[in-house]
C-alpha cells in the first residue's frame, strides 16, 4: 500500500490553501477533490469579499486559480471520493470509491459543508425537476418564471436577489416573522420589487404533473388565523443552511451537536495526532472563503510541524 506524507480531503479554499503551504514546505501532497471539485464556491457567481480583487472575481475562476497554484507547486490531484477513514492505527488508512487504499502520515480534513433540505418527500420527488439548493447553478432555467426560496439567512437573501435578476417573481418563504440575514442583505431583499417575503410561512409540499407547478404553504401554523394555500411557482430553492461533511471521521474525531469538527483552541488540531481540520467542516460561525483559506494555511503549517517533529 502506498504511504502518503500528506493527503488533503476536499478541494475548496481550505484544501487548496493547505496544499499550497505543504508543497512550499517541501511535503509531497495529494488533494482528494471529492464530490464537488472546487467546493461550494463553484455554485456561486461573483465573489466580492475575497481580498485582492477590487472589482470582485468570478468564483469558478478564483477556485481554478487556487487549484493551479497548488498544482504549480507540485500538489497532485486525485479525482476520487473518500469512502472510509480508519484513524485507529498509525499511519491512518483511507479507502476510496475505486476500492484503492492508502496509508497517510498526515490528513487535512477540508470536506466543507453541504446544503440542507427540509426533509419533505416532495423534495426528492421533484429533485432536478424544479427543486434545487443552488440558485446560481439552476437559476438560468427560471428566466421570466416564478420561483420560491426557503430561508431567512444571508444565503436565502443572496439566492433570492440573484434569482430576481432572472425570474419574473421571487417569493421568499420565511418561517419566522423576521429575517436572520445581515442588515445589508435584508435591505437588498426588501427593496427589490421582484421579491415578496412571506413571513411566518412553512412549506407543506409541492405539486405538479410535469415538475414543480406549485407549493403548498401554511401561514401561522397552528395559530387561530392559520391559513393553508397553494402558490403557483416553477422553481423551489432551498437556502436553509448547511451540514458539515464530517460523517466519515466521527468515530474518531469530536464534533459539536451539529457535526462541526471541534478543533483545539485557535489551531486546526483535531486531537488525533497528524489529523487537522480546516474550512467550513470546522467552522459553524463564519463559513467564508477567506476564513476557510486562512484555516487551510494553519493546517498546512501544522502538517509541516508535525512531520518535522516525527522526523519523517
Ligand atoms: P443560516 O443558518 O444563517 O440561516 C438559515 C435560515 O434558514 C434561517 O432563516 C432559518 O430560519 C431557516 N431555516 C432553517 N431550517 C429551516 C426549516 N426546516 N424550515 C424553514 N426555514 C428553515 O444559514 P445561511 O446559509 O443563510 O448562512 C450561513 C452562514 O454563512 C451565516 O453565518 C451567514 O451570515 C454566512 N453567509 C454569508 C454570506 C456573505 O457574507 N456574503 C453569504 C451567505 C452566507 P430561522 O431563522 O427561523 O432559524
Amino acid at each position: 500500500m502506498e504511504t502518503l506524507s500528506c493527503i488533503i480531503i476536499g478541494s475548496g479554499p481550505a484544501g487548496y490553501t493547505a496544499a499550497i503551504y505543504t508543497q512550499r514546505a517541501g511535503i509531497e501532497t495529494v488533494i482528494c477533490e471529492g464530490l464537488q471539485p472546487g467546493g461550494q464556491l463553484t455554485t456561486t457567481t461573483t465573489v466580492e469579499n475575497f481580498p485582492g480583487f477590487p472589482e470582485g472575481i468570478d468564483a469558478n475562476l478564483l477556485m481554478e486559480n487556487m487549484r493551479k497554484q497548488a498544482t504549480h507547486l507540485g500538489a497532485k490531484i486525485w479525482s476520487k471520493i473518500l469512502v472510509k477513514a480508519d484513524l485507529e492505527t498509525y499511519p491512518y488508512i483511507l479507502t476510496f470509491d475505486d476500492n484503492t487504499e492508502v496509508a497517510a502520515q498526515t490528513i487535512v480534513i477540508a470536506t466543507g459543508a453541504t446544503a440542507k433540505y427540509l426533509g419533505l418527500p416532495d423534495e426528492k420527488k421533484y429533485m432536478g425537476m424544479g427543486v434545487s439548493a443552488c440558485a446560481t447553478c439552476d437559476g438560468f432555467f427560471y428566466r421570466k418564471k416564478t420561483v420560491a426560496v426557503v430561508g431567512g439567512g444571508d444565503t436565502a437573501c443572496e439566492e433570492a436577489s440573484y434569482l430576481a435578476t432572472l425570474a419574473a417573481k421571487v417569493y421568499l418563504i420565511v418561517r419566522k416573522p423576521f429575517l436572520r440575514a445581515s442588515n445589508i442583505m435584508q435591505e437588498r431583499v426588501k427593496n427589490n420589487p421582484k421579491i415578496e417575503i412571506l413571513f411566518e410561512t412553512n412549506t407543506l409540499g409541492l405539486f405538479g404533473d410535469n415538475g414543480v407547478e406549485g407549493v403548498k404553504l401554511v401561514y401561522r401554523k397552528e395559530e387561530n388565523d392559520e391559513r393553508i394555500y397553494n402558490l403557483p411557482i416553477d422553481g423551489f430553492f432551498l437556502a436553509i443552511g448547511h451540514k458539515p461533511n464530517s460523517e466519515l471521521f466521527k468515530p474518531w474525531i469530536k464534533t459539536d451537536s451539529n457535526g462541526y469538527i471541534l478543533t483545539e483552541g485557535k489551531t486546526p488540531k483535531t486531537g488525533i495526532p497528524g489529523v487537522f481540520a480546516a474550512g467550513d467542516v470546522a467552522d459553524p460561525l463564519y463559513r467564508q472563503a477567506i476564513i476557510a483559506a486562512a484555516s487551510g494555511a494553519s493546517a498546512g503549517m501544522e502538517v509541516e510541524k508535525y512531520l518535522a517533529e516525527k522526523r519523517f
